[in-house]
C-alpha cells in the first residue's frame, strides 16, 4: 500500500470535512444564494483541509446534479474530472513551486477563455504567501477586474505573509486544527474500510503525532500499516516512529517515588539502545507533566508529585525543551534533566522554607545533637515545626544545632537557586 490514504480518503462531500462546521455552513449558504465572494483566503495549519475545501467548492459550483444540501454529486462528468485533476474549469497552482509572474500570467490568460455557459472557473493557489512580489501584483490586477463567473481560492499556512492588498480583496476563513477525537474517529473508519484491525492505543498515538492535521494522520497511518503484520498495535506505532513507550514515564514516576538516582542513566541507555529519538522522549516528558499539572488542578493529586512541585517541573521542562533542541550532548542533557526531576522531591517549597526560617529565628538554643540526614520528603510528612515557645534566654547567645545548620544550608541553597532564576 502506498502513501495514498490521504488522496483516497479526501472528503468528496462537505459533510465529510472534519471540524470546520461554521466555515462549511457559510460556504454552502453562499453557494445556495449565489452570493459568493470574488476571492477567498483559506488559512490554517497543515492538513486542516484548506485545499480539500477549495476543491469541494469548485466541484459544487460546476456539478450538474448538486444535491439540495449543496453537496456535489461526485458522479457527473464535471465532478469526476475535478476529482481526477483533468477539469478545464479548475486551475490549480502550487505557490511554493510556481512562485513567479509567468506562472500567474499563465493562469490569468487561462481564465479569460473557455468558460462554459454554466460553469465556473475556479483558480486555486496553494501556499499563496510564497508568490513573488511581482506575481502578487499580477494577481492583484486580475482581482481588481475579475472576469465573470470566476472564483479565486487562496490557501495558506501563513496568512500574515500575504500582501494586505490581496487580503483586503478576499473573504477570509481560518480553519482550525481538527480535534483529536475526530482525527481518531476518521483514522478508525479508514482502518475499518481497509479491513485492518488496529488497537485504540495505536490510533491515539497516531492522532497525537498528527497534531490536528488530518493529512499527516492519514500518511502516518499508511506508514504503520505498511510496517505492521496484520493487526496494528500501539507497539508498532512506537517502533515505526521511534516513540518512547508510555511505560517509561510511569517508571520515571516510580523512580521519583523511591528516590532511585541511578534510573536516569539506565533509562537513557535503554532509549539509546532501542534507537528511540531522544527528542520524542523529551516532548513526551513535557506532555507527561502537563497531564500531571492538569490532574492536580482538577483536584486529583498524582503521587509522587506535590502540586507546587509538578507546576515547577512543568515550567522547567518547557524551558529545557528548547535548550534540549540545541544541546551538543542531548544524551547527557536528558540524564541531567531526569536527575533534576528525581531530586525535585527533596526540594522544599518556598512557603515551607520561610515558615521554617521564621521558626528557627525564635528557637531557644539546644544541646548539641548528632546530625540528622534523613531526606525531607514533603510538607505532609514533615514533622511539626518546633513550638514557638517564648525563649527563656536572650537571643544574642543563640547557637545553631547541627540539625538547624543542615536546614539553614538547605534554605541557603534553595534561596540561591530562586535568586538565580
Ligand atoms: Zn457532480
Amino acid at each position: 500500500m502506498s502513501a495514498s490514504s490521504s488522496r483516497r480518503y479526501r472528503p468528496q462531500r462537505f459533510a465529510d470535512v472534519l471540524g470546520q462546521d461554521p466555515i462549511v455552513q457559510a460556504l454552502k449558504n453562499a453557494i445556495r444564494s449565489g452570493r459568493l465572494a470574488q476571492a477567498y483566503l483559506l488559512s490554517g495549519e497543515r492538513g486542516t483541509g484548506k485545499t480539500t475545501l477549495a476543491r469541494l467548492i469548485a466541484k459544487a459550483l460546476n456539478c450538474s446534479a448538486l444535491t439540495t444540501d449543496e453537496e456535489p454529486c461526485s458522479q457527473c462528468s464535471s465532478c469526476l474530472e475535478i476529482a481526477n485533476g483533468t477539469s478545464l474549469e479548475v486551475i490549480e497552482l502550487d505557490g511554493a513551486s510556481h512562485r513567479g509572474i509567468e506562472d500567474i500570467r499563465t493562469i490569468t490568460e487561462g481564465i479569460s477563455f473557455g468558460i462554459g455557459p454554466t460553469g465556473y472557473k475556479v483558480v486555486i493557489v496553494d501556499e499563496v504567501h510564497m508568490l513573488t512580489k511581482e506575481a502578487f501584483n499580477a494577481l492583484l490586477k486580475t482581482l481588481e477586474e475579475p472576469p465573470p463567473r470566476c472564483l479565486f481560492l487562496f490557501a495558506t499556512t501563513e496568512p500574515h505573509k500575504v500582501l494586505p492588498t490581496i487580503v483586503s480583496r478576499c473573504q477570509r476563513f481560518h480553519l482550525h486544527r481538527i480535534p483529536r477525537s475526530l482525527v481518531i474517529q476518521k483514522l478508525q473508519r479508514i482502518a475499518k474500510e481497509l479491513e485492518i484491525p488496529i488497537e485504540q492505543g495505536a490510533l491515539e498515538r497516531i492522532a497525537d503525532r498528527a497534531e490536528g492535521g488530518m493529512r499527516d494522520g492519514e500518511s502516518l497511518l499508511d506508514q504503520v500499516i505498511a510496517f505492521a503484520d496484520g493487526k496494528v498495535t500501539e507497539k508498532d506505532v512506537e517502533t515505526v516512529f521511534g516513540l518512547p513507550s508510555k511505560a517509561s514515564y510511569q517508571r520515571l514516576d516510580a523512580a521519583v517515588q523511591s528516590g532511585d538516582f541511578a534510573f536516569p542513566f539506565t533509562l537513557v541507555e535503554e532509549l539509546y539502545q532501542e534507537g528511540k529519538h531522544l527528542i520524542h522522549f523529551f516532548e513526551g516528558l513535557v506532555d507527561h507533566f502537563r497531564a500531571i499539572v492538569r490532574a492536580n488542578l482538577q483536584g486529583t493529586d498524582r503521587p509522587p508529585y506535590r502540586h507546587e512541585q509538578a507546576m515547577s517541573l512543568f515550567s522547567d521542562l518547557v524551558r529545557r525543551l528548547d535548550l534540549f533542541r540545541q544541546a551538543h550532548h542531548p544524551r547527557v542533557f536528558l540524564e541531567e534533566t531526569l536527575l533534576h526531576i528525581i531530586r525535585s522531591r527533596y526540594v522544599l517549597p518556598v512557603d515551607l522554607l520561610i515558615k521554617r526560617l521564621e521558626a528557627l529565628e525564635q528557637l531557644p538554643p539546644q544541646p548539641q545533637q548528632p546530625p540528622s540526614y534523613e531526606p525531607i520528603l514533603s510538607e505532609e510528612q514533615e514533622r511539626p515545626a518546633p513550638a514557638l515557645a517564648p525563649s527563656p534566654t536572650p537571643k544574642q547567645t543563640h547557637t545553631f544545632s547541627p540539625r538547624e545548620e543542615t536546614l539553614l544550608q538547605f534554605a541557603a541553597v534553595e534561596l540561591e537557586g530562586i535568586i538565580k532564576r
